[in-house]
């Protein structure tokens, strides 16, 4: 009987737990390995994928089918409208193939758990086997507990029991080969499974043809570019990540999250690289590498946040980890929303990085933590409204981190910042670019203003004629009077 393999977020061929197990069973049964992938329409408008997100994972599609098909496993794709039938399908799928066991890496998000529940039932009426792995993490969810025998919901604490773990388990940073080819005879059996074409993208994700060229250039597809992008950044930029990590004015990190977020590249991986790259050590040794790797553990945090706290994505998703910010008095005033969105706000480093975001689907980690605080905090609107709006624009969208990084903007979170301290966008600004020239970059309406402090605050800083003739606009708001008014209204919602 035939075995088969369910792509989702682990769009590569090494060092996927899945697959491998997949690749395993069907060898040692001398039976064919079909890998599959549903694209459902209704599944990425739910969930908010973005445009740039759907076509890097279509890309990646492309390679992943081209190079399993030098393996002889075939992979085969289809679309899916509603993400109800999902389960469904990949029963009669199986039972035309003759499967009698599937494979697929677990996603830990609620409706996808619930996705993956019906199937086990659906398939266990039919003696199909469903296994699972755990693959997405470096240490699985579950595995570290405060002394208590709790969940940790503050990084740092977390973070040493992850390191103690890594320490105690060596075994967890083994990096998986990839399959070899498939020695049955998938080929001759199920031919017509290799002519199987990647999806289009849903008309409501797809991107025009310079943004696809544009991004295509940005976030080139594949494996082997992700690994050569991990390769290149250990070598060089790694080695001062430590140092120059908030800055903005260069790239000096990986750019690797599009490739981690939809499995291109796995953290386990990542992690296990790194710590050769730094001599065997996880911590310690080289202060930018180790650095870099407990970067990359913040993503594991927030997805064992997710597991054990699975209430902030259920149903009406977006919901806050603390629930004394409940009710917290949010703005809803769409036209402020939109100037922050277009990088409209008068705040020189605000708007650079949100006309980043719309120009490359990405944006630096500082800044992602700036223009959350700034919405949150000095604009007081919803942070639910900018959870979506990165969500719908990011390549590298993910869920977990997602709303894990918008709780500590927004001082909802799990290991949030405390609500009273509150990111002055103008000291934020002169930090991170001390030069501007991050600022000229992206706001050409600024662009001839020279000097180095004038740029941060035109308007206040002596270069007010210039912002003006441009037509940049003066500042939203005012900080010193948004803080207060933020102080406020947080301790007004947690006494409430
Ligand atoms: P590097 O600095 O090179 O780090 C390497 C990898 O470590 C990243 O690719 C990422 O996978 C992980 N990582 C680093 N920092 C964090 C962090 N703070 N939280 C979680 N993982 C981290 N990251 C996403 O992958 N998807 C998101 O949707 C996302 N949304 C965010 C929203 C907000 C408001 C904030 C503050 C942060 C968000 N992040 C998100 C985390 C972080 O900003 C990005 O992962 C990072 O900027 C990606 O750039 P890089 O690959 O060059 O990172």
């Amino acid at each position: 009987a035939a075995v088969v393999h369910w792509f989702k977020n682990d769009l590569r061929l090494k060092d996927n737990r899945a697959l491998k197990m997949a690749y395993d069973l069907a060898q040692a049964n001398n039976a064919p390995l079909i890998c599959l992938y549903i694209l459902s329409p209704q599944d990425l408008t739910a969930h908010l994928a973005s445009p740039a997100r759907v076509d890097f994972v279509l890309r990646n599609l492309k390679v992943l089918k081209i190079d399993l098909e030098k393996l002889d496993i075939p992979l085969y794709m289809e679309t899916q409208e509603k993400r109800r039938t999902v389960p469904n399908r990949i029963l009669e799928l199986c039972e035309q193939w003759g499967v009698n066991h599937l494979f697929a890496n677990i996603e830990y998000e609620v409706d996808e758990l619930r996705r993956e529940a019906k199937l086990v039932r659906l398939l266990a009426d039919k003696g199909i086997v469903f296994e699972t792995a755990h693959d997405s993490c470096v240490v699985t969810p579950g595995a570290l507990q405060s002394q208590q025998g709790k969940q940790y919901a503050v990084f740092s604490p977390w973070y040493r029991s992850w390191m103690n773990y890594l320490h105690q388990h060596e075994q967890n940073l083994t990096v998986l080969e990839a399959p070899g080819a498939n020695s049955s005879s998938a080929r001759s059996q199920f031919a017509d499974l290799f002519d199987s074409q990647v999806p289009d993208a849903p008309a409501n994700k797809r991107l025009g043809k310079e943004e696809k060229q544009r991004f295509s250039k940005m976030y080139p597809e594949g494996e082997s570019e992700a690994m050569r992008r991990l390769d290149r950044f250990l070598k060089t930029k790694a080695n001062d990540y430590n140092k120059v990590r908030s800055m903005v004015d260069n790239e000096y990190t990986s750019v690797l999250s599009p490739y981690l977020a939809a499995g291109v590249l796995s953290a386990r991986t990542a992690v296990s690289i790194a710590k050769d790259a730094n001599g065997g050590y996880l911590d310690g040794k080289n202060a930018g590498l180790a650095s870099w790797i407990s970067e990359v553990a913040w993503r594991d945090f927030y997805k064992h946040v997710l597991v054990h706290w699975p209430f902030i994505c259920t149903k009406s998703m977006n919901k806050c980890f603390k629930p004394e910010f409940t009710n917290v008095e949010w703005e809803y005033d769409s036209e402020i929303f939109t100037r922050w969105t277009e990088g409209q706000t008068g705040v020189p480093l605000v708007d650079a990085a949100m006309r980043q975001l719309k120009h490359d689907a990405w944006m630096h980690n500082r800044n992602r933590m700036v223009v959350s605080s700034f919405l949150s905090k000095d604009l007081m609107i919803d942070w639910r409204r900018g959870e979506r709006h990165f969500m719908e624009n990011l390549v590298d969208g993910d869920f977990a981190s997602n709303h894990g990084g918008w709780g500590f903007g927004s001082s909802t979170g799990v290991d949030p910042q405390p609500y009273f301290r509150i990111f002055n966008p103008l000291l934020q600004s002169e930090k991170s670019d001390p030069n501007g020239e991050y600022i000229r970059k992206w706001v050409p309406e600024l662009r001839d203003i020279k000097d180095r402090k004038a740029i941060h605050d035109p308007y206040n800083r002596g270069a007010a004629a210039v912002a003006q003739k441009a037509g940049y606009p003066r500042a939203i708001v005012e900080h010193a009077a948004s803080r207060a008014r933020a102080l406020q209204r947080y301790k007004e919602g947690i006494a409430r």
